[in-house]
């Protein structure tokens, strides 16, 4: 019996319902011996991380939930001396508020930040899952039940294994062996907007071309003279720009570390 999360981030609209039900399943409820109250403010168990990525006007703007990875390796229970880290037999890492005496080692080694100090109470603490709706026959988390366009799921491993099949796990995982997995994560663009500065008018059709190693794509411009290369991994790319009748245009040497516009770019003809 492994429990698993599933993330569909297409699916995320960025309501932030996920976040603000964890809140209200745990602030000011003491959900002991899993769970000491999570306090109103500086903690999120579940994080909503919303990114804009591009310049104006190709921007897009991705949402990301995040919890606690409920790691099958975990880091924060090899790094708490106290022994107050343990994995239940569903596979949901707990941090037992009794034992843990608030030291931070355990923040300290989670790669992810999914752990929080709570000073007042002196303890450690992060998602738990909810085990204490699970204990008491619930079948889902708060955050997966809330979730109104179904990106969040939550079950046994055999049964999401469609689900996982083609799915990721988040970027800082070393070995951790996360069970929150991702579909869909976008990757990088390179984008921009062809134009023929002497008509004033943009160039439709045009076509563009990005080559990295071996690697060649092809688009071409739409009705708004806009092209975008989407999905791109992270490396260094050279991008021509060919629309019939105008001389080439070529950008070289973008790295696509960071998503891409290269803006109006005017054509000359041949
Ligand atoms: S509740 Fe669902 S759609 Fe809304 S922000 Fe959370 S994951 Fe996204
Ligand atoms: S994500 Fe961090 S806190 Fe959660 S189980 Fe993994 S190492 Fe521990
Ligand atoms: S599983 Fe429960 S504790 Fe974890 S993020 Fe979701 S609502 Fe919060």
């Amino acid at each position: 019996m492994s429990k698993v999360f599933v993330v569909d981030v297409t699916k995320c609209n960025g309501c932030y319902s996920c976040q603000m039900a964890c809140k209200d399943e745990h602030c000011g409820n003491d959900w002991f011996p899993v769970a000491r109250p999570q306090p109103d403010t500086g903690q999120f168990w579940c994080k909503l991380k919303d990114e804009t990525v591009g310049t104006v006007p190709k921007v897009r703007v991705r949402y990301t939930p995040t919890l606690c990875n409920h790691c099958e390796r975990p880091a924060c229970q090899a790094a708490c001396d106290a022994g107050a880290i343990y994995a239940r037999e569903d596979g949901l890492i707990i941090i037992d508020p009794e034992t843990c005496n608030g030291c931070g080692k355990c923040a300290e080694s989670c790669l992810y930040g999914s752990i929080y100090l709570n000073g007042e109470l002196g303890i450690a603490q992060k998602c738990t899952g909810c085990a204490h709706l699970l204990d008491n026959g619930y079948a889902l988390p708060r955050c997966v039940e809330i979730c109104p366009t179904g990106c969040l799921q939550f079950g046994e491993e055999s049964a999401l294994a469609d689900e996982i099949a083609g799915a990721r796990r988040l970027q800082a995982d070393e070995g951790l062996k996360p069970r929150v997995w991702y579909r869909n994560l976008p990757g990088q663009f390179i984008a921009g907007t062809v134009y023929d500065p002497a008509s004033e008018e943009v160039i439709i059709g045009a076509r563009c071309r990005a080559v990295s190693g071996g690697k060649l794509l092809e688009v071409f411009t739409d009705n708004y003279g806009d092209f975008w290369f989407n999905d791109l991994p992270v490396g260094k790319w050279e991008v021509f720009i060919e629309p019939k009748g105008y001389k080439q245009k070529a950008f070289y040497d973008l790295n696509t570390r960071e998503c891409i516009n290269l803006g109006d770019i005017a054509m000359e003809g041949e």
